[in-house]
């Protein structure tokens, strides 16, 4: 049996995504903070260490599949723990399970990032930078000094620079990984309806942003769970050999129409 290990595992995306893989006749191996397979803190070095190392173990050193879905929405507090969650929770697990994911049979693995990664230029952004060196320590800096503008965003800006940093070290990997016949990709969702989002909705900051960010789609204005979690299981899966080092939008055209000239 082929084995998955899952991050987010006990909620909304990740939970279908077990689901789905399940489904499909996988042993699938979560990760969460509670109600999982793996109870780990993936906002600090040492749960991270610790999801690593329990991954290792139950997968037996063997893994097809890996799914990062972990996640903090930017009304998560304290702002810092969005950027540790959806960045340097992610890269340590990608980064950690590398060597078993080269032992596992055409493996590949995809994070989740988000549409809200593109509604800012991050280009030559020194906050972008800093996730890319991998320098959690200087990101946590620059998000607690943000100027006075900016300040009432912070957790907009941790979350949209997190998706969109984890975007790109998706990209920097594809190489790497590609060379080791790996495949790894990440899933790019709009507004899903899910835990994360209805508490968006409900925070005095961001609820008016996320009730209008919806999908210039008239059959529907979000997703549902399993919609994202059919995505992800179609580029993890033997039926997407060559999709590798792709961000996927799926965002019932979010990003397409705010951006139409860039892809
Ligand atoms: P969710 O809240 O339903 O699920 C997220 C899961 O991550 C939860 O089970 C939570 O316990 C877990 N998690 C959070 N912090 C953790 C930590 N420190 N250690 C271990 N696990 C932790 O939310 P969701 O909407 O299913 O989110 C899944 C992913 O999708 C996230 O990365 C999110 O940013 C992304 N996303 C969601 C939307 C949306 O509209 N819902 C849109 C774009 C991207």
């Amino acid at each position: 049996k082929k084995t998955a290990i899952v991050t987010g595992a006990a909620s909304g995306i990740g939970a279908a995504v077990c689901e789905q893989l399940r489904h499909a006749g996988m042993r699938v191996i979560g990760i969460d903070l509670r109600h999982s397979d793996i109870c780990a803190d993936l906002s600090t070095a040492a749960g991270r260490a610790y999801a690593v190392e329990a991954a290792l173990c139950l997968s037996e050193n063997r893994i097809d599949t890996l799914v990062c879905c972990a996640g903090l929405g930017p009304q998560a507090e304290p702002v810092a723990s969005i950027a540790a969650v959806n960045y340097f929770g992610v890269t340590a697990l990608l980064d950690g399970l590398f060597g078993a994911l080269q032992a596992g049979c055409r493996a590949s693995a995809v994070v989740v990032s988000s549409s809200s990664a593109t509604l800012q230029a991050w280009d030559g952004n020194p906050l972008r930078q800093a996730y890319l060196d991998n320098d959690e320590a200087a990101v946590q800096a620059m998000l607690a000094a943000l100027p006075p503008d900016l300040a009432p965003q912070a957790g907009f800006i941790a979350y949209a620079s997190s998706k969109n940093a984890v975007a790109c070290a998706v990209r920097q990997r594809a190489a790497s990984w590609g060379q080791a016949g790996v495949r790894l990709n990440a899933v790019a969702p709009g507004a899903v309806q899910t835990p994360l989002l209805e508490a968006g909705l409900a925070d005095a900051r961001y609820g008016e942003g996320i009730r209008n960010f919806v999908a210039p789609l008239s059959t529907r204005a979000r997703a549902e769970p399993a919609d994202i979690a059919a995505l992800i299981g179609f580029v993890a899966g033997d039926s997407a050999p060559f999709i590798h080092g792709s961000v996927l939008f799926a965002d019932g055209g979010i990003d397409a129409a705010m951006r139409p000239q860039h892809f």
